[in-house]
């Protein structure tokens, strides 16, 4: 791991993934000594990921327009977005599929059977779980500010694209919104890189919180859904390998030796949009991404690509399938890499973010929604790593299209 830098040093002055780690520690010995105060730790994780849903939302706008107007002429602009929509939608998919091959070699949910009456009515929760059409609807705001203060991500892509286009097309005429948007970028940048020093305190309170209020035991009846996930993850991990080595034409080894810091901030936080700024300035400084391919690619990225996620709720529509003795045919097959995909494009990058998302998968091939109440005891843990591939994936991505683009400073990656 690379050296900290003033910008990935922690609240205590020392290297953020350091800090990290010592929160992560110091939590689990909280989490067992202390478990009557499990709740009240939590409340210091949450605390942070209020601050980070505080900032991110205005920092996926400012950082999206500001990487479309700085990249040089439409015609580039047009370019590496068309890559990166293709990269990432390309990735998701195989992710989903991976995932639903995988659940079926270990089958994890044959063998257990669970009555749903036991998780309550989970009725109430199907009134907000997105259909299909509305799911396509939901992307195009009718209103600017509404998705702004309603953190609908995906309108903020489709918006903010679409105003660096406009700004692009202006010419001269539109430096001066480029420049004033440039300016509040450099500003939330600087609020999300104080606030992530925040970060192995939150650590600390999420961690104790797990530990302290839910027991392993869970962890044993479904021990299966966590390995074959692992796996799954594992692969994953070699499939982006893989692709740097294909599509970038570099080795990849630079590329995890120097991701460690953030895929650990991205373990305990269990967010991607917490990650997002550190990892920005990661992929830049330390991989020698170019700075307007980064800005462009990487918002981009933890809104729309989270392969770990994908796998996720490809395992688990498998998995429920199992338990509740749903056969599976090909067409639910087909319906569920369609909405496993999209849940994984939609999820926001929050602690849980895709679990209303599960609601929309399994509803699509019929499943019980009490199904989601099995999951919540190992949510949090199997939400680190996904969370981990989620980031993993947004950098892998984003360093394949700048070296394809020919921006890439070979010398700072192989540093
Ligand atoms: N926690 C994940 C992320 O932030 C989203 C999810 O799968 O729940 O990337």
């Amino acid at each position: 791991m690379a050296a900290a830098s003033g910008s990935d040093r922690g609240i205590f002055g020392f290297a953020l993934w350091k800090e990290v780690l010592a929160g992560l520690f110091l939590g689990v010995l909280a989490g067992l000594f202390f478990k009557d105060y499990a709740e009240s730790m939590k409340v210091l994780g949450k605390i942070f990921i209020n601050l980070i849903k505080m900032v991110v939302t205005p920092l996926i706008f400012l950082a999206l327009v500001s990487g479309i107007t700085s990249l040089s002429g439409a015609g580039s602009a047009a370019r590496v977005g068309m890559k990166g929509v293709v990269a990432y939608s390309c990735t998701s998919l195989f992710a989903v599929v991976l995932g639903l091959v995988m659940a079926n070699i270990f089958n994890p949910g044959i063998g257990i059977s669970i009555d749903p009456a036991i998780f309550g009515d989970a009725s109430a929760s199907s009134q907000n779980v997105p259909s299909l059409g509305a799911f396509f609807m939901s992307l195009v705001p009718t209103n600017a500010v509404r998705m702004f203060t309603e953190d609908h991500y995906l309108q903020i892509v489709l918006f903010s694209v679409f105003t660096g286009i406009v700004i692009n097309m202006l010419g001269p005429k539109g430096h001066h919104a480029r420049d004033v948007l440039q300016g509040f970028s450099a500003v939330t940048f600087k609020m999300i890189e104080l606030i992530v020093r925040l970060a192995p305190i939150a650590v600390f309170g999420f961690i104790a919180w797990m530990v302290g209020t839910q027991g392993m035991d869970i962890i044993h009846t479904l021990i299966w859904l966590v390995v074959c996930f692992l796996a799954a993850c594992a692969l994953q991990m070699a499939v982006f390998g893989v692709l740097i080595a294909v599509f970038g034409r570099i080795s990849p080894m630079p590329f995890f030796k120097k991701m460690g810091s953030t895929q650990l901030l991205a373990f305990s936080t269990s967010s991607s949009k917490a990650t997002l700024a550190t990892a920005m300035n990661n992929v830049e400084t330390k991989l020698g991404v170019s700075e307007q391919t980064v800005k462009f690619m990487m918002p981009l990225g933890a809104s729309m690509n989270m392969d770990g996620t994908a796998i996720y709720l490809g395992i688990c529509a498998v998995f429920f399938a199992q338990v509740f003795g749903v056969h599976l045919e090909l067409h639910d097959y087909l319906i569920l890499v369609l909405t496993c995909t999209l849940g994984s494009i939609g999820a926001a990058g929050i602690p849980s973010g895709s679990i209303i998302f599960m609601g929309m998968v399994l509803n699509s091939v019929g499943l019980p929604l009490e199904g989601i109440g099995i999951l919540l005891g190992i949510d949090r843990l199997l939400d680190m790593v996904r969370t981990t591939i989620n980031i993993t994936g947004d950098a892998a991505i984003t360093l394949i299209v700048d070296a394809s683009e020919g921006t890439l400073d070979h010398a700072t990656y192989n540093a």
